[in-house]
């Protein structure tokens, strides 16, 4: 029986890969400061004797025995980023050396949920891994990008330095039930905005691009890779390659939740990325794997989720 850690594993990913890992046969720690991450998402865990729930801030040391450790513990979403960007920084930065020094006092394998925002403002498209990315150091979404790339420097760093195993998966943008409804992200927003009947609010135009993974799809991808027995240490993109602009996805919200809601145009944040889109055949070849569950059908399942929060 393993023993793995997921640090952030109350946020919306953390608390799926938890479920999953748990129903896999193995013994989980969950450790979160429950910045974004909430108590409800795990509660139902708490009587699994498997589970364990560490209150705990990664910029602060730990010790604990384990074989395995994801490490998603991040605020994701730019307005919970943007609070407090040098805590965002620590976070990426001083957090990943620690959980980096517990890997290899356990000698466990870890990996890092790096993102799609390591390549910036694309000047290619799809991304692929080879791509070094277009970011600015000094805007107002750099402490969330400038702080991945730097794990993921630190991650390739200790696996060359101490031969620490790692794993980098770089997430594109994942929906599903769980979602926070504060969060602020396009698809959570768009969709209580839509059941509540107010105005959807678009920012910029609405042309810029996104891919929308499954969760469930992207939790299979992050057990493929910290499983995968080939020495592959990524990074690699893990994504679905569905493209499609931020209006298009409004309106096909607005049409499966049937809503009267209008679109309202606000001004585009700066530094939002012209568009995005993974290109996954390196996850395809080395992991064999590719999401299969089509956006109209995990957004059904992420409106009804929403909508069981209402009743
Ligand atoms: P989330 O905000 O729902 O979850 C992050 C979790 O980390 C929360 O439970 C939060 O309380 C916890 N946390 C934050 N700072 C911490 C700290 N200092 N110490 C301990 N716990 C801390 O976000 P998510 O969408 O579940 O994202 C999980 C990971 O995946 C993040 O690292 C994020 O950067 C990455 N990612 C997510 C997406 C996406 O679309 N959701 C895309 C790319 C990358
Ligand atoms: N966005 C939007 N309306 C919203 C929230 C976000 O138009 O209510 C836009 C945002 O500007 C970005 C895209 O949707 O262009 C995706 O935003 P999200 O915060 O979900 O993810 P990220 O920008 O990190 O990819």
């Amino acid at each position: 029986m393993k023993k793995i850690l997921v640090t952030g594993g109350a946020g919306f990913i953390g608390n799926h890969l938890c479920r999953r890992l748990l129903q896999e046969g193995n013994k989980v720690i969950c450790l979160d400061n429950f910045f974004t991450g909430l108590k409800r998402h795990i509660e139902d865990l708490l009587s699994n004797p498997d589970f364990t729930l560490i209150e705990h801030d990664i910029v602060e040391p730990i010790s604990l025995e384990c074989n395995q450790i994801y490490n998603l513990a991040c605020p994701a979403s730019p307005p919970h980023y943007q609070f407090d960007p040098v805590k965002t920084m620590k976070t990426s930065v001083i957090g990943i050396m620690n959980i980096l020094d517990l890997a290899k006092k356990n000698r466990a394998t870890i990996l890092q949920a790096s993102t799609s925002e390591v390549y910036g403002n694309p000047l290619e498209h799809p991304q692929n891994e080879k791509y070094w990315g277009n970011v600015n150091p000094i805007g107002i979404r750099s402490c969330y990008d400038e702080g991945k790339r730097a794990a993921e420097t630190l991650m390739t760093d200790y696996h060359r330095q101490y031969g620490v195993d790692i794993r980098i998966v770089r997430i594109f943008n994942t929906y599903g039930p769980n979602m926070d409804p504060k969060d602020g992200r396009v698809v959570s927003n768009c969709i209580i905005q839509a059941l509540n009947s107010e105005n959807i609010t678009i920012y910029g135009d609405g042309s810029q691009t996104r891919s929308f993974c499954y969760v469930d799809d992207l939790v299979e991808g992050l057990i493929r890779m910290m499983n995968n027995q080939n020495e592959f240490t990524g990074p690699v993109n893990l994504g679905n390659p569905s493209e499609r602009t931020v209006l298009e996805l409004a309106r096909e919200i607005k049409e499966l939740t049937g809503s009267k809601s209008e679109f309202v145009f606000l001004p585009l944040p700066s530094d939002d990325p012209v568009k995005r889109k993974p290109d996954i055949s390196l996850a395809q070849k080395e992991l064999n794997w590719t999401p299969s569950t089509d956006i109209t059908d995990g957004l059904k399942k992420t409106i009804e989720y929403f909508k069981s929060l209402k009743n």
